[in-house]
């Protein structure tokens, strides 16, 4: 199907993808119609091998620590392109998003394809992204690419081992980088690989409407349930039962029971809030709750800077 310039979700390790052979403009063009994706909202680019990277992209020596200490993995990495890539990929800007995933299954779709897959996540722009195969299927994304076909284009991994989206480093020169999107690999993780005089930076979004985002999950509403949700730092005494109250961690003393209050994490650990957390968005999502509380994770937690990027950002009003 990728062969013929047709769309198929694949789970990566972090959520699931709608995937398309990065090198057709038109295979291309049928994510952004899929997903309702502005164009201006350049896409990933997965390889299976650094060769395969290096004919995207001008690498350096700081891009090529990065990718030979996290890939596969969850980096992507901004990196001034090579003119083969079309630019509908890159929105017409200088740079490609580049990763290779860790995922077995989609390695192998990446190895039988021979060609590098452009893959958004596979849901509607600015939804909370799928991280299993009938989340995929549930959304309106597929639907719009499966009407009128018998096979319907998605391979089932089961559930997302990671469940939030990539870390996105743009390697600005030698000597500094810049983190345009918190995620799966942590900012202390990137610090470690590289050399400490290296700056990381993590630029303000670019919001203003004729500013092009350098990264698109920049924009401050997106990952959004379509239930109004509130992120705060602590909840307070009494929690309406109206509303779902998402606690980060089991156990505090403000820790409610009831059939309307939920927890991330029973211990309190960020990989497991991590993977529960668009899972459970979406389940909270159009059971008629007035509002969905966010409990804020703790700022010592190693996934505090992503976990609450991604809240912030469910719970940033349009
Ligand atoms: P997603 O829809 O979650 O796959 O998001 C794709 C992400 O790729 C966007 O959120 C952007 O941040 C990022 N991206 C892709 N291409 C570029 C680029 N050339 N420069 C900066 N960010 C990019
Ligand atoms: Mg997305």
């Amino acid at each position: 199907m990728l062969a013929r310039g047709k769309l198929v979700a694949v789970p990566a390790e972090t959520v699931y993808g709608l995937a398309a052979d990065a090198t057709n403009p038109a295979a291309c063009a049928a994510i952004f119609t899929a997903k309702k994706r502005p164009a201006d909202d350049p896409l990933i680019v997965h390889v299976s091998s650094l060769a395969q990277a290096g004919q995207l992209a001008e690498w350096n020596p700081l891009a090529k620590t990065l990718a030979k200490r996290f890939w596969p993995g969850p980096l992507t990495l901004v990196l001034p392109r090579k003119s083969c890539v079309p630019n509908i990929v890159t929105s017409g800007l200088t740079t490609v998003a580049i990763r290779m995933p860790a995922h077995p299954l989609f390695k192998k779709v990446l190895q039988a394809a021979g060609v590098p897959l452009a893959a958004p996540s596979a849901n509607l722009f600015g939804y909370v992204s799928p991280t299993r195969a009938a989340h995929v299927l549930a959304g309106e994304a597929f639907k719009k690419i499966r009407t009128g076909r018998a096979n319907p284009a998605i391979l089932d991994g089961g559930e997302c081992p990671i469940g939030v989206e990539s870390t996105i480093v743009r390697v600005v020169s030698q000597r500094s980088i810049q983190i345009l999107r918190p995620g799966a690999i942590s900012r202390e993780q990137i610090k470690s690989a590289i050399a400490p005089g290296v700056r990381v930076t993590r630029p303000k979004p670019a919001r203003a409407a004729n500013v092009k985002p350098t990264a698109p999950g920049q924009l401050e509403r997106h990952y959004s349930p379509q239930t109004a949700t509130i992120l705060r730092r602590v909840f307070p005494k009494k929690m309406s039962a109206r509303d779902a109250w998402v606690h980060f961690r089991s156990g505090d003393t403000s820790t409610a029971q009831g059939e309307n209050h939920f927890v991330l994490s029973p211990q309190g650990d960020g990989e497991t809030a991590a993977k529960s957390l668009y899972r459970l968005l979406r389940d909270l999502d159009g059971r008629g709750y007035r509002a969905i509380q966010l409990q804020q994770v703790p700022s010592d937690n190693p996934w505090a800077e992503t976990l609450n990027d991604r809240m912030r950002r469910a719970a940033a009003k349009s």
